[in-house]
């Protein structure tokens, strides 16, 4: 049986890699694999509106451009 805190969403949402990185992935816990109907990509979607591709759960956006963090040394 299915576990009912689960998005039913993740396996095919576009931002779920990008959370499961170690610094993003608290908010796939929150929200991906807890209260998911309060994603702001799942409402938007429950409301049949268009869902920004790099729209995160909490309301922010993914960066675009830079897939990891850059490091600034020195
Ligand atoms: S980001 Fe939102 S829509 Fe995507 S899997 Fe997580 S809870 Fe579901």
């Amino acid at each position: 049986m299915a576990d009912s805190h689960i998005c039913p969403h993740l396996e095919h949402c576009p931002v779920a890699e990008y959370l499961n990185r170690p610094s993003e992935r608290i908010y796939l816990q929150i929200f991906c694999e807890g209260v998911y109907h309060q994603c702001k990509r799942y409402g938007l979607r429950q409301a049949g509106a268009p869902v920004p591709e790099n729209l995160l759960p909490y309301g922010g956006y993914k960066p675009e451009m830079n897939p990891l963090p850059q490091e600034t040394i020195g």
